[in-house]
C-alpha cells in the first residue's frame, strides 16, 4: 500500500522556487491499476519520481507499505528502488551502445544477480514483450515500439511489486501504444500495482481509475465520489478509511 498525506514539492534554482506539489495526499490499494492525468507542469513527474523513490518530499509523508521513506536508509532506498519496482519512461532511456538483453539486465546487475541468471531472466523478460527474436539488436535497430517493450521488459525483470510509467505511450503510434497497454494490462492481471502518467484520456481510460493533478494538487479522482471533496463519501475503492497510527 502507497500513501501519500500532505505531499510537498518545492524545487529552489538559484532564486527561483517552484511549488511542484502542494499537498498532495493519495491512497493506493496494492493491485491497482491507476492512471494520473493533468496538464504540462502540474507535477506529475515530479510525483512519479516521489512515488519512485526517487527523490523525496519537501514537506509531508510518503510511506510505503506502512513505512515512511524519509527514514529508510540509502542502502534500504536502492534496494526498493532496485528489486520492487519498475520504471518505464516516455523516452525509453536504454542504453544506445547495449543490446536489447544487455539493457534488460541491467536492474538485475544493480540488485547483484549473478551473470547467468541474469541472461536467462533477461531473454525471458525480452520474449515475455514478445522480442524473443530481437534480443542481440541495439536500441537503434529497433523500431520505437520495439525499444518502448525493451524497456517494458527492464521494468518487469525483477519481478517488481509496483510498475511506474511516464508517458510510456508518448513517443509511440497507436499500434505500439496498444501493446505498450497490453502489457501493463497483463502486469496488472498478474498482481502488480501499476501506476501510469499520461495525456492521453484513451490511454487513462484503460485503468481502472484515474486521478487528475492541477497545478500540484489533486483535482479530480474517480475512486472518491465528488471531485476536490474532502473523503466524506463512503469511497468503497480503496479510498474509505484512513488509516489508524
Ligand atoms: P509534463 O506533462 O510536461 O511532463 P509534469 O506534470 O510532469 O509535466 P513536472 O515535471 O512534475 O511536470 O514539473 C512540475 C514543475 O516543477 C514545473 O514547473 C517544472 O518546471 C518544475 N520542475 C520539475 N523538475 C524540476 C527540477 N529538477 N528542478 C527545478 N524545477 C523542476
Ligand atoms: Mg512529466
Amino acid at each position: 500500500v502507497i500513501e501519500l498525506d500532505g505531499v510537498r514539492k518545492t524545487y529552489r534554482t538559484g532564486a527561483i522556487e517552484v511549488d511542484a506539489l502542494r499537498g498532495v495526499d493519495l491512497r493506493i490499494s496494492e493491485g491497482e491499476y491507476i492512471a494520473i492525468m493533468g496538464p504540462s507542469g502540474s507535477g506529475k513527474s515530479t510525483l512519479m519520481n516521489i512515488l519512485g523513490c526517487l527523490d523525496i518530499p519537501t514537506a509531508g509523508h510518503y510511506r510505503l507499505a506502512g513505512e515512511d521513506v524519509a527514514r529508510m536508509s540509502e542502502d534500504a532506498l536502492a534496494e526498493i528502488r532496485n528489486r520492487r519496482i519498475g520504471f518505464v519512461f516516455q523516452q525509453f532511456n536504454l542504453l544506445p551502445t547495449l543490446s536489447a538483453w544487455r539493457n534488460v539486465e541491467l536492474p538485475l546487475c544493480y540488485a547483484g544477480t549473478g551473470r547467468a541468471q541474469r541472461r536467462v531472466r533477461a531473454i525471458e523478460a525480452l520474449e515475455k514483450v514478445g522480442l524473443g527474436d530481437r534480443i542481440a539488436h541495439r536500441p537503434n535497430e529497433l523500431s520505437g515500439g520495439q525499444q518502448q517493450r525493451v524497456a517494458v521488459a527492464r521494468a518487469l525483470v525483477t519481478d517488481p511489486a509496483l510498475i511506474l510509467a511516464d508517458e510510456p505511450t508518448g513517443n509511440l503510434d497507436s499500434a505500439s501504444t496498444q501493446d505498450v497497454l497490453d502489457l501493463l494490462g497483463e502486469l496488472h492481471a498478474s498482481g502488480r500495482t501499476i501506476v501510469l502518467i499520461t495525456h492521453e484520456p484513451e490511454v487513462a481510460a484503460t485503468a481502472g481509475r484515474v486521478v487528475r493533478i492541477r497545478d500540484g494538487g489533486i483535482q479530480y479522482d474517480t475512486s472518491s465520489d465528488h471531485p476536490s471533496d474532502d473523503a466524506d463519501g463512503p469511497g468503497d475503492v480503496g479510498f474509505g478509511a484512513v488509516a489508524g497510527p
